[in-house]
């Protein structure tokens, strides 16, 4: 299927896609913001998404704070228009403390699909099974957002709404994402039927140790269970005060697979979900503790 008919600008910074975002939707048009492609193309090409003008960003990537991927303190700072290819590739760059989401990229589609898409445009997508929208979660990312009005920043426990549904308005263009939450020992895993597809169960952890044999805390994080990816908090209190090992970790996992209803559709049942969700929340801690040992 083709898309519906659209025109086509192509925005010189991030002043100017305001402007356009502003400019167009003032005179009754429907504009939309387009990064990769990746999610909005398939979008319009089901007719799933309409919009009679595309508002193109590609040539903000001239702009080196939309591409850059650099530590700042404790923080990591992505720019809006990275690839997931570009981050999958700067696993140095991110250290110990963020390299979940360089080792997580490999899970996004094929390569010409994270050698196009970007940050900005998952998170803003809000897909509940997209490995940014858990990361993002995991790791307290804040959604640097710009606007008529200036710039806001979202933290990632107010940005996913629903299906499809988040944070930004319209007018805003993204333009960094910034995760403020060191964790050396994550993991993310999930299960599709074939490799590059969509997850139907996906799991993030980190698992946050108080000394060698027991555990402060730690975080689970499930995409595909709901219509956004969310915390599992019954699934967390388990990680607090335990001793890390098999026997916690299945628990951990049988006490997220209690706490969440799932839909079912074409991709499989509720009950599939719910036992997926059991074996990749223990496999995922599993890994992340693995990652924390040294031999
Ligand atoms: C076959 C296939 C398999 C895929 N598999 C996966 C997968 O396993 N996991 C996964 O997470 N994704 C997957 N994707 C989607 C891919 O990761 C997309 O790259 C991503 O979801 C969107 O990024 P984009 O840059 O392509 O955004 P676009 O498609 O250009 O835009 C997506 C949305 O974000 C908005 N947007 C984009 N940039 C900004 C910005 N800077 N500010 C404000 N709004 C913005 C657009 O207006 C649009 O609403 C897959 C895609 C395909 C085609």
């Amino acid at each position: 299927m083709k898309p519906a008919a659209f025109s086509y600008h192509r925005a010189h910074d991030v002043a100017d896609a305001i402007g356009l975002l502003g400019e167009l939707a003032a005179v009754g048009a429907e504009p939309k913001l387009i990064a990769g492609g990746q999610s909005l193309i398939p979008m319009m090409n089901f007719r799933l998404a309409r919009p009679t003008v595309l508002v193109d960003l590609g040539p903000l990537r001239r702009d080196p704070a939309m591409t850059a991927i650099r530590r700042d303190g404790s923080q990591l700072r992505i720019g809006a228009l990275s690839t997931h290819r570009a981050v999958e590739t700067a696993g140095g760059t991110l250290g110990p403390e963020f390299d979940v989401i360089s080792r997580a990229m490999r899970w996004v589609g094929h390569l010409p699909i994270r050698s196009r898409g970007t940050v900005a445009g998952s998170v803003v997508h809000g897909d509940a099974t997209a490995e940014w929208c858990l990361l993002a979660l995991l790791l307290d990312a804040v959604i640097v957002a710009e606007g008529p009005n200036g710039q806001r920043e979202i933290p990632a426990a107010e940005m996913f709404h629903g299906f499809y549904a988040t944070a930004v308005e319209p007018d805003e263009v993204v333009v960094e994402v910034r995760f403020t939450r060191p964790a050396p020992r994550a993991a993310l895993t999930e299960f599709a039927r074939r490799h590059g597809d969509f997850a139907i169960v996906d799991a993030a952890v980190s698992l946050d140790a108080a000394d060698a044999d027991r555990l402060a805390g730690g975080r689970v994080v499930l995409g595909g269970v709901s219509p956004a990816p969310v915390r599992i908090p019954e699934a967390e209190a388990v990680l607090a005060g335990g001793v890390p090992g098999p026997d916690l970790f299945t628990e951990c996992g049988e006490a997220a697979a209690a706490a969440i209803d799932p839909p079912d559709d074409a991709a499989g049942t509720g009950a599939y979900r719910r036992r997926l969700t059991r074996t990749l929340v223990a496999r995922a801690l599993h890994e992340a503790w693995e990652k924390g040992v040294t031999r």
